[in-house]
């Protein structure tokens, strides 16, 4: 067996983000007995523990198990040295998709706080310039409409081609990581296919069954629920949206089904994402420590959420400054959809690989 060198740096960064200390670690296995969804070969997370003190950055970035983790908390709670596991495993998964953002620029840009500036920066100018390259930039007289300001064709257009370059770019980082998954558990071999074992991780996904595992945070399942179909009850009244523009039947009547169904997501969303906050703000005993990724992705999301419920009111107020109100809106949008596969968020594409690779070589946590 090649003995791998540490990565010193490696280390380093992931006690910086972790806040966890990691050589206080001794091994004991508690964490890995009282994890209710460590597999019982091999189980998560006092393996990850051992590799992460010795700066094994290879066994632990393309890791399946750091994304079986749910992030419960138990294993930190009973831990009787206080490192935190549950922490470590999470900033694990953080640097992971750091490491994998394709391209790399804008991993480091969304990771690093003296850098927020500049990824704000970024949307601003470019829905500046193409507002003034739509000859739209200013504020239009009479009642409040958005389209006005930014012409459907020029908004639907220019976010979908926006959305769909940077997913291309990042797609090349993602599939990387499904490699060194597999080169990772080179012993093991798939006994299902990517898309059958995705299928039959679908429970999982979709009902958040492993998450019931969990005791030491049992709100977490609820707010995870909340915001995972929010979020998804959103993407799908957008998508209609984008048709009805389309098609002049623009914008939806408060009664639309599409729009009660819209609004409804954003309630979803602002209370999953309440719960989030306030657990991480007043219950950080059980929460753990919350760094820049964690409150980056929050407070963001947050903010598109209640920034799209204040832009409808202002529309239908015909409020002063509502124009004002829909560009930070849009800047929020940008934000957190064309961000994603760089932000917190990617946990949502890393996780599904994950889970359907960990099923697929039978390392699957038990129910
Ligand atoms: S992290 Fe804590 S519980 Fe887990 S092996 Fe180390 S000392 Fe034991
Ligand atoms: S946080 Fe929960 S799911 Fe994750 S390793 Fe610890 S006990 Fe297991």
């Amino acid at each position: 067996m090649t003995a791998i060198p540490p990565d010193i740096n490696f280390k380093k960064e992931l006690k910086k983000i972790s806040k966890s200390s990691l050589n206080e670690c001794m091994q004991c296995g508690t964490c890995s007995v009282v994890c209710s969804l460590a597999p019982e070969e091999k189980p998560f997370p006092r393996k990850e523990m051992f590799w992460a003190s010795w700066g094994q950055k290879e066994k632990l970035i393309a890791n399946a198990d750091v994304w079986l983790c749910h992030q419960c908390g138990d294993c930190s709670t009973h831990c009787p040295r206080g490192v935190k596991p549950a922490d470590v495993l999470s900033a694990i998964r953080q640097m992971s998709y750091k490491n994998y953002a394709r391209p790399k620029f804008f991993g480091s840009l969304l990771a690093k706080p003296a850098l927020l500036p500049i990824a704000i920066l970024i949307p601003v100018i470019i829905i500046v310039v193409i507002l003034l390259m739509a000859g739209t930039f200013t504020i239009p007289e009479g009642p409040v409409n958005y389209s006005r300001f930014f012409p459907h064709a020029w908004l639907n257009g220019s976010f979908t081609l926006i959305t769909f370059v940077i997913y291309g770019l990042a797609a090349s980082g993602i599939l990387r990581f499904r490699k060194d998954l597999q080169s990772n558990f080179q012993g093991l071999k798939a006994k299902t296919g990517f898309f059958k074992s995705l299928l039959q991780v679908k429970n999982e996904i979709l009902l958040h069954s492993k998450f019931g595992n969990c005791t030491t945070q049992k709100s977490r399942k609820i707010a995870h629920f909340l915001v995972f179909y929010g979020f998804i009850i959103l993407l799908l009244v957008t998508a209609y949206a984008i048709i009805a523009a389309i098609t002049h039947n623009y914008p939806l009547g408060l009664t639309n089904p599409f729009k009660m169904l819209g609004n409804a997501a954003a309630l979803m969303l602002t209370l999953g994402l309440g719960i989030m906050i306030f657990n991480r703000l007043f219950k950080k005993d059980k929460t753990g420590k919350s760094n820049y990724a964690d409150w980056l992705l929050l407070i963001s999301f947050f903010l598109l959420t209640i920034s799209g419920i204040v832009v409808q009111l202002a529309r239908l107020q015909n409020w002063g400054p509502a124009y004002h109100l829909y560009f930070f809106h849009l800047v929020c949008v940008w934000f957190v959809i064309i961000y994603l596969p760089y932000t917190k968020f990617a946990h949502m594409i890393y996780r599904i690989l994950a889970l359907s690779f960990a099923h697929s070589i039978g390392r699957d946590s038990p129910d």
